[in-house]
């Protein structure tokens, strides 16, 4: 196993970190003991899919068999212009650590979180609850909990509410600025921190290896995740029809699913 860090992140909870809490340190080497998986930390650089090989940190070279590709995804802040220099994310956990140290060291002020998808949600709650001090506003173009059934919604609404998070429906974000968030029609808004939860974005690597990737750079893959060339791709990299129920419940056992995809390869 190849990853940058030999700690676990746990990105589903990275919105914790964000608000100042500290998660458990979990090793990846520790929790692969007795496992007979090898653990190498290096970024991968490269992956060359017909000489079967990968790249690490440009130096050191890895042979395989199969190749198991799940490098995740971050988010996407190339969306809106600014959003690359001045948003704050949750793609990694320094990112996360990052957003957490300028929370706690502002005092009072507004936090925009852009994007009511769930990540947008659960982050604008999370620091609504551990900073009451901040104005936390959650912009998205979409309702939070748009996808929800009423009883639902309600609830989350109420929460959001309760919590005192003001939530900005059906509004463009056109544009970040150090201190200030623009929407679609010349609306300004001041933001002390911005938090870009809208829309992820995957490594350039597969592409760059010669797999068949879709527009966005997502490796095409077969019904089991198998990517259609020699090379196997799983989890958020993948486009395709997955399983039935696979891709839901995936999102809570990335790494199990990642290990079944893989033995299902080898097989
Ligand atoms: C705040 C937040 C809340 C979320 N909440 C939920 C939730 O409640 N439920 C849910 O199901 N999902 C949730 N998600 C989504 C979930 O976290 C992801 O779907 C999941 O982490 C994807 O797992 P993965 O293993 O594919 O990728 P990742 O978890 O992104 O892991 C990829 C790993 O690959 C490493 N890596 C990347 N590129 C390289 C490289 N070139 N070289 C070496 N290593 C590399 C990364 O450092 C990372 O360790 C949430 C996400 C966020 C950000």
């Amino acid at each position: 196993m190849v990853n940058a860090q030999e700690r676990f992140t746990e990105r589903l909870r990275l919105h914790m970190t964000a608000s100042g809490q500290r998660l458990a340190e979990l090793s990846i080497p520790e929790l692969l003991n007795g496992t007979g998986t090898r653990f190498v930390q290096g970024w991968v650089t490269a992956v060359d899919a017909a000489a079967k090989t990968v790249r690490i940190d440009d130096d050191q070279v890895l042979h395989y068999d199969t190749l198991v590709y799940a490098l995740g995804s971050v988010a996407d802040t190339s969306a809106v212009p600014g959003g690359e220099d001045h948003a704050y994310t949750l793609s990694s956990a320094q990112d996360a650590e990052l957003l957490a140290d300028r929370l706690g060291r502002l005092g009072s002020g507004t936090v925009v979180v852009g994007g009511s998808g769930l990540t947008g949600i659960e982050s604008a709650a999370e620091i609504a609850e551990r900073h009451p001090e901040l104005n936390v506003v959650l912009l998205g173009r979409a309702e939070p909990g748009a996808a929800m059934n009423s009883k639902a919604k309600a609830y989350l609404h109420a929460a959001l509410d309760r919590l005192g998070v003001q939530v900005r429906s059906r509004v463009e974000v056109v544009k970040v600025l150090p201190d200030t968030v623009e929407l679609a029609g010349g609306e300004s808004i001041a933001a002390d921190a911005v938090l870009w939860t809208s829309g992820t974005r995957v490594s350039p690597l597969a592409a760059a290896a010669g797999l068949a990737v879709d527009e966005r750079g997502r490796i095409v893959t077969d019904a089991a995740l198998r990517s259609v060339d020699p090379s196997r791709g799983v989890r958020d990299r993948r486009r395709g029809r997955d399983p039935p129920g696979l891709r839901r419940h995936a999102r809570h056992l990335p790494g199990r699913h990642a290990d079944r995809g893989a033995r299902r390869a080898v097989d």
